[in-house]
């Protein structure tokens, strides 16, 4: 059987949410990824009837599936303050709420900063924080929650394959979770993925430490800095210190090439309707 390969970027959804679908179309993408809300603001809420239905039929129009919402990033479900942390898991919930009313596949989620407070209780607030939103999950959804590999900039946690199966392992029974690798990130955190050889081993590693069976999606980006710099800024694919061949290897991985994957590249609609044609092509 021929599973559909989902191939998409991250679209605007200025004007509303179902923009974002469209821009899809425009793009060749078969998956997207969105804000669901104003990334900037604390006080998003949930999303009216009239939005969700001109959402349904968008989807309908562009026949584009296994849609991630990608979280604020003021959130930090690991933050020290007692009250941001409280203001995160405020948001993540109505987040989770606007892609259960949209009928999402995945939230993409970064897990989170240490700043003053420590990694391990920063872990570990994670863990408290995905915990609480357990009711919100009867098993009946395709919703997971997938934890972003970071870069590992600043007190950022998430660019070591441990700190990511230390939250999997305590929150697995809870809700379902599982892991976004971003390209650019996970090679700015110093692991190689420029070869065939490089990722096949970034891989085995991956999954002796998290588990392949929690790699659920995939960000492309190439990067502008170098192997373990710890700093993340995306490349157009091929333009970077990563390179093509890194893409190529992942689009025919048979273990990897029926995630859907979501371009973050700086080039935007038009670089993104061109990566998309390339990496089809690859596939074999
Ligand atoms: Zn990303
Ligand atoms: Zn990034």
């Amino acid at each position: 059987m021929q599973k559909e390969i989902l191939l998409g970027a991250h679209t605007s959804a200025a004007g509303g949410v179902q923009n974002a679908l469209y821009e899809g179309k425009e793009i060749g993408a078969t998956t997207i990824q969105l804000f669901t809300s104003n990334q900037r603001q604390w006080n998003a809420r949930t999303l009216s009837e009239e939005t969700v239905d001109k959402w349904k039929q968008a989807l309908d129009e562009t026949g584009i599936k296994e849609v991630m919402s990608h979280d604020s990033y003021l959130i930090n479900l690991g933050a020290p303050d007692p009250e941001v942390l409280a203001k995160s898991r405020h948001a993540f919930r109505e987040e989770l709420l606007r892609s259960l009313q949209l009928g999402l596949s995945y939230v993409n989620f970064h897990p989170g900063s240490a700043l003053q407070g420590g990694v391990t209780p920063c872990l570990d607030k994670i863990v408290e924080s995905l915990k609480g939103v357990k009711d919100l999950f009867t098993g009946k959804e395709k919703l997971k929650l997938l934890l972003e590999t970071t870069a590992g900039q600043g007190s950022v946690v998430g660019a070591k394959f441990e700190e990511l199966a230390y939250v999997i392992e305590r929150v697995k029974d809870d809700v379902p979770v599982g892991v976004c690798i971003d390209t650019c990130h996970i090679f700015v955190a110093g692991y190689d993925i420029r070869t065939k050889e490089a990722l096949d081993s970034t891989l085995s590693e991956f999954d002796r430490i998290v588990g392949l069976k929690y790699l659920n999606a995939f960000h492309l980006n190439d990067s502008k800095k170098g192997l373990g710099s710890r700093v993340d800024r995306h490349e157009d694919l091929g333009k970077g210190t990563i390179g093509m061949e890194c893409f190529k290897a992942i689009m025919q991985d048979p273990r990897l090439k029926h995630l859907p994957k979501y371009l973050e590249t700086p080039g935007g609609k038009e670089t993104w309707k061109k990566e998309i044609i390339e990496l089809r092509s690859f596939v074999k």
